[in-house]
């Protein structure tokens, strides 16, 4: 059976598949049994709150496991605010008994030197603009990189359930990496179908903290997320 415990990376290395919990991610063999139930999916996750829609959405067709990686939110306190909640929400998910199916979490390595070097020019940009766009890039490519060499056959991100996101550019992204890396990205508007509502709905019915700005210093300005 595929082991569900929690992997992290090590925060100081900059390698993607690096534990430091002493928990090893499946080989090959037993991720193949795991394909045979249900297919594969990386998730790059953003928060606690967006991902719980998006596994009641996914986990009923896919093996889902989800990838929280967000070096975009540079204020460490913050960052370990929202790992908590993203930590609780995989717990409270697995234990709930409408869940259609468990969930695995990665946590990737925290580099916020990285997001702030990608942002460098672009700070007073409005949220949704260039910056943005390098950030999902940024946070995207680490989840294409992760997929591909954990042979994860499509990948796709919680950032669409949010009304602040530009899906059409999470697409877009998504769909020049699936071809760089080989494989596909799922591209569905999580926000749709009353996605956003539902993430409100079990992020209150979970207890999770609810962040109140997206993400880096310079969102601070205006609420997000
Ligand atoms: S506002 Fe949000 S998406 Fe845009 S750069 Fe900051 S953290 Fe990234």
């Amino acid at each position: 059976m595929r082991n569900k415990t929690e992997n992290r990376a090590r925060s100081t290395d900059a390698r993607i598949g690096v534990r430091d919990d002493g928990e090893r991610m499946p080989n090959l063999a037993e991720m193949r049994e795991t394909e045979k139930r249900k297919p594969g999916i990386l998730v790059h996750s953003c928060c606690g709150p967006c991902s719980v829609a998006v596994m009641e959405r996914l986990s009923g067709e896919y093996d889902v496991t989800l990838f929280f990686f967000n070096p975009n939110i540079t204020d460490g306190e913050e960052y370990e605010k929202r790992l908590r909640a993203q930590r609780t929400a995989v717990e409270k998910f697995n234990a709930w008994e409408y869940a259609s199916g468990r969930v695995t979490l990665v946590v990737g390595p925290y580099e916020p030197e990285r997001f702030l070097a990608r942002a460098r020019g672009l700070e007073a940009a409005p949220e949704g603009g260039a910056r943005c766009a390098r950030c999902f890039e940024m946070r995207l490519e680490k989840t294409a990189e992760y997929a591909a060499l954990y042979s994860f056959e499509r990948f796709t991100t919680t950032l669409s359930v949010s009304p602040h996101k530009d899906y059409s550019l999470l697409a877009k992204i998504g769909a020049g990496l699936a071809l760089r890396y080989g494989m596909r990205f799922l591209a569905d508007d999580f926000k749709k179908r009353a996605g956003y509502e539902r993430s409100v709905a079990l992020s209150k019915a979970f207890g999770l903290y609810r962040q109140t700005y997206c993400g880096c210093p310079f969102s601070r300005r205006a609420p997000g997320g």
